[in-house]
């Protein structure tokens, strides 16, 4: 590649723009082909975590450090409130804030919109209604999750309450998940959040509304329904063919709880990183954020064998001194999580497993897409490229 080659990305997600805004700020040009218009249509005005425990480094500054200026609305919660499967509730505060509160969607303010400002005031050409199939150009795969892992489905609505965050716990509101409700400035998100039970996903989605009503004073004013899907792999390479992928699309979501938006961004930011200084991509991804998806791993194993009783001790855990400490530890690959990590993975083995095409000539976009004939068939998980 040399400093005139035109880099492609597939997908103007917060992996695709947060990838395009670097290069294009060091001087390449760069054309992001997305499938749907508008930007964010995955989205629906819902509020979102930008989560701020995984790692020391505040998130706000790691964007900052990146190039990436933090120009969407977005509100710090240092606070919140807990609710355990009973419904015994839980008081939670972090000396920084936990995460940022942030919308998604098209609309001016919203992340997806804010960034996608960014790459075109940084020279970034954004081409929507243009589906990549094939790919033949450098470039990189951002075209986010490729099957459903985790679904949340609830809604979005104007209210009178205070602000607050409040996330509850318990199989009747969440199967393997948590339900939580966001409320700022006049506005509202809640869902569940689910691991399994999608089939059920409205009689979940009705409890923990009922459930949030009861116990926190939820108010709904001209409610909207949405809903969206996830999927968190541990991928083999995160490379097609010679293109690195980056954010859901290469599975870089949290297993336990499903935050993706750092993961997206910030693999973003290496991918960039590695195709303006020819470094390695595998090895960036793998020593920065495979030790944080790996203890996901572990964390998602954990909550499911601790049943009712581990969410309770896991709430009054983050219930006593600095939650967001509490939060960041659990993402620590201590020699406990990196012993259980092989009994995790085999746990989770079928949602885990990444059924991508490792053949070093693949230019599909779409990872099932079949194979290359009796010298390329797909090769199958736990083969390298
Ligand atoms: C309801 C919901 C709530 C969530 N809440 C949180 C949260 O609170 N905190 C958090 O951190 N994460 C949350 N997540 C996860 C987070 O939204 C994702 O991890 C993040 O958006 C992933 O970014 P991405 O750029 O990888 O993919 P995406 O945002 O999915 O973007 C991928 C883009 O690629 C495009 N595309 C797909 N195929 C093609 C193609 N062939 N050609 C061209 N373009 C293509 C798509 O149209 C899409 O616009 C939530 C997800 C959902 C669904």
């Amino acid at each position: 590649m040399t400093n005139s080659t035109k880099i492609v990305i597939v997908g103007a997600g917060p992996a695709g723009l947060a990838c395009a805004i670097v290069l294009a700020r060091a001087g390449r040009q760069v054309v992001v082909r997305e499938w749907k218009d508008p930007v964010g249509h995955r989205f629906h005005d819902d509020f979102q975590g930008l989560e701020n425990w995984t790692r020391e480094l505040d998130v706000l500054e790691e964007l900052a450090a990146a190039g990436i200026t933090a120009d969407f609305d977005h509100h710090s919660f240092d606070r919140g409130t807990v609710f355990g499967p009973s419904g015994h509730r839980y008081a939670v505060k972090g000396r920084r804030p936990l995460f940022s509160l942030l919308r998604r969607g098209s609309g001016q303010g919203k992340l997806d919109a804010a960034l996608l400002a960014q790459a075109s005031a940084a020279g970034v050409e954004v081409r929507f209604g243009d589906r990549e199939k094939t790919f033949a150009d450098v470039g990189v795969l951002a075209a986010g999750p490729l099957e459903a892992g985790v679904i949340a489905a609830g809604h979005v609505f104007e209210t009178d309450m205070p602000d607050g965050a409040w996330p509850a716990l318990g199989d009747d509101v969440a199967p393997g998940g948590y339900a939580y409700l966001l409320v700022q400035g006049g506005r509202g998100t809640v869902a569940s959040c689910m691991f399994t039970g999608f089939r059920d996903q409205a009689r979940h989605v009705r409890a923990a509304e009922e459930f949030f009503r009861a116990h926190a004073g939820l108010e709904m004013r001209n409610a909207r329904g949405f809903g969206g899907y996830g999927a968190y792999r541990w991928p083999r390479s995160a490379m097609q063919g010679v293109h690195p992928v980056i954010g859901e699309h290469a599975g870089f979501q949290d297993a336990l709880a499903g935050f993706g938006i750092r993961h997206a961004i910030r693999s973003g930011v290496l991918a960039a990183e590695c195709l303006l200084t020819g470094n390695d991509y595998v090895a960036r991804w793998k020593s920065e954020l495979g030790p944080l998806l790996e203890a996901g791993i572990v964390n998602r194993w954990l909550f499911g064998l601790g049943g009712e009783a581990g969410m309770r001790i896991a709430s009054r855990k983050l219930a006593t001194g600095d939650a967001g400490g509490v939060l960041r530890r659990a993402y620590d690959l201590i020699t406990f999580r990196r012993l259980a990590l092989p009994l995790a993975r085999r746990r989770y083995r079928k949602a885990l497993e990444d059924l991508s095409c490792s053949h070093v000539d693949c230019d599909c976009v779409w990872y099932l897409h079949g194979d290359h004939g009796s010298a390329g068939a797909n090769e199958k998980a736990g083969e390298t490229v």
